[in-house]
């Protein structure tokens, strides 16, 4: 049974000690965040949503073979991007199948934005998934209709308020789920300026009724070609204040690194060998 402590994101002490990784096998999204530009060849850009490269299922585990021998401390293998693991769901849930039959040591951790998580909560419960985040970002559509571009669900685009309001009730549904299975939850929001920041006292509220452990609030990263391009990224004052807002409803974490979707390594730390690696894998 893997030691769910040894988890580096839920676990302060364990960040200098414990590795994790992401695999980059989810490759397209089912939303439209304002403020994410995904790329798939950038090697120097650190942030959610970059990867240098996509895996298939198989190359995952072929990578983590190798990746295990140049990193003896990984703890946790993480599946975030560069898209949403649900919105194609096949690739996730068989990385996760063929990597929990193949490491059964690791302590496996899922990132989503709630929209299709809730069909599999009770296999990623069977296959011993001990850690979802799911990033809310408001919990009024009103506020977050200005955050999503448009919501595609069972083969319909829904845009403005009906898709920020269906985003939110599928949210509610999957930490309900995902709480009652016993999977430790996390709530990340993306604090952005003049959006959502004055709202994140509600999503701390909101997050500690539905039972979730731990909140992150996580500064938004302006990135070129966003709508939110020429919002500045909230200042570090702003974080701070936000952050002991939330731990007045919940526990929060404050050592997020903002990885990206291929990270690998210590938190902070990335492993340089590990692209290298990341590469080789896809020509298995
Ligand atoms: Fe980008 Fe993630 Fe938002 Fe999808 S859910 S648009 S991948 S930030
Ligand atoms: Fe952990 Fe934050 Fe990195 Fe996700 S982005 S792996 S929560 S440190």
């Amino acid at each position: 049974m893997p030691d769910i402590s040894t988890h580096p994101c839920f676990n302060k002490d364990a960040r200098h000690k414990f590795a994790r990784v992401h695999l980059p096998v989810a490759m397209t999204c089912n939303i439209k965040c304002n403020y994410c530009n995904r790329k798939y060849d950038c090697v120097n850009e650190s942030r959610p949503g970059v990867t240098s490269n996509i895996l298939t299922p198989d190359q995952s585990v072929f990578y983590l073979t190798e990746l295990k021998k140049k990193l003896p401390n990984l703890s946790v293998v993480g599946i975030a991007g560069p898209g949403d693991p649900f919105a194609q769901p096949e690739a996730t849930m068989e990385t996760l199948r063929k990597v929990r039959e193949n490491f059964p040591e690791m302590l496996l951790c899922v990132s989503s934005n709630g929209l299709n998580i809730a069909p599999f909560v009770d296999e990623l419960k069977e296959l011993n998934v001990s850690h979802v985040t799911i990033t809310v970002n408001g919990v009024d559509p009103d506020v977050t209709k200005d955050i999503y571009g448009w919501v595609r669900f069972k083969k319909r685009g829904y845009f403005g308020r009906d898709a920020a309001e269906l985003l939110l009730s599928q949210q509610k549904k999957a930490i309900k789920s995902l709480v009652e299975a016993g999977i430790t939850t996390k709530v990340n929001s993306v604090v952005v300026p003049g959006i959502n920041h004055h709202h994140i006292k509600e999503v701390a509220k909101w997050a500690s009724a539905q039972g979730v452990e731990v909140m992150n609030p996580i500064p938004m990263y302006p990135v070129e070609g966003t709508e939110f391009e020429n919002i500045p990224e909230p200042q570090p004052a702003l974080i701070k204040e936000l952050r002991n807002t939330v731990n007045d409803h919940l526990p929060v974490m404050t050592h997020c690194a903002r990885c990206r979707a291929d990270a690998a390594g210590l938190l902070g730390k990335d492993s340089t060998e590990a692209s290298r690696l990341l590469s080789d894998a896809t020509k298995f």
